[in-house]
């Protein structure tokens, strides 16, 4: 009942140009399937890919958002520019930004807020370091994100929020979490949902696996019952891969 979610982070890859003519090779992977495609791609990239998808079925997103509307923030990219370009998803929290630009717990609760409150839906991102991991500290690590994550989140929003689970330790180095790991920690962040709210939203909503996901790995993964989709790096730089996984 959960639609699977694909969505590819492009990170800080590919200029304007290259952009446009990857998006070209890329923009029908929406059509004859039930698998929901976003691509979340570089911020200076987005009005003209938006273009480019205007009449088809893949969505967009930008890879961070400001929780202002507008201000003192050099830099900064604030949720109004990105509502007029018109996109439908931003990824929040994602662990590069909390490693590299010292997003917090709090700025990322700021940012899903105001995300929601502009009809952008968040894609927030959780997970662990490969220490916290080793010593038993992962399930925390990942609780203590989830609940500041949703921190006054009403009931009525929870449609519009994707989680993804990305254990730091398997991005971007070729090291997945077993399908079963990623599974059991997905499934433990949807009873936190339970405790938050309540067992419906608990069941609805929807979480991906992020982490050196590609064309080798993805039907693994998305077998596994409480994994809905996937948030890829590198695999969603070449159209061969990215269409694999789309048609996991
Ligand atoms: P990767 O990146 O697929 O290159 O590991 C995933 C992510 O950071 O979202």
């Amino acid at each position: 009942m959960r639609r699977p979610i694909i969505a590819g982070n492009w990170k800080m890859n590919k200029t304007l140009s290259q952009s446009v003519d990857f998006i070209k090779e890329i923009k029908h992977l929406g059509d004859n399937t039930d698998v929901e495609v976003v691509v979340c791609v570089p911020f200076i990239s987005l009005d003209r890919v938006k273009k480019e998808l205007e009449g088809t079925n893949v969505k967009l997103g930008s890879q961070n958002i400001h929780w202002e509307e507008s201000g003192a923030y050099t830099g900064e990219v604030s949720p109004l520019m990105l509502k007029e370009i018109g996109i439908d998803y931003a990824i929040i929290g994602h662990s590069e930004r909390r490693q590299y630009f010292n997003e917090t717990d709090e700025t990322v609760n700021k940012k899903v807020k105001t995300s929601l409150n502009h009809g952008i839906n968040p894609i927030i991102c959780v997970g662990e370091t490969l220490e916290e991991r080793e010593e038993n500290k992962a399930q925390d690590k990942v609780k203590t994100q989830v609940i500041k994550a949703l921190k006054g989140v009403e009931e009525n929003q929870m449609k519009d929020i994707v989680l993804a689970y990305e254990p730091i330790w398997a991005i971007g180095t070729g090291k997945t979490a077993s399908s079963e790991d990623a599974n059991e920690m997905i499934s433990f962040i949807r009873n936190i949902i339970e405790d938050i709210y309540n067992e419906e939203i608990s069941e609805e909503i929807r979480i991906q696996y992020g982490g050196s996901v590609k064309p080798a790995n993805v039907t693994e993964i998305m077998n596994q019952p409480d994994i809905d989709g996937a948030l890829v790096g590198g695999a969603s730089l070449k159209k061969d891969d990215f269409t694999d996984l789309v048609r996991f």
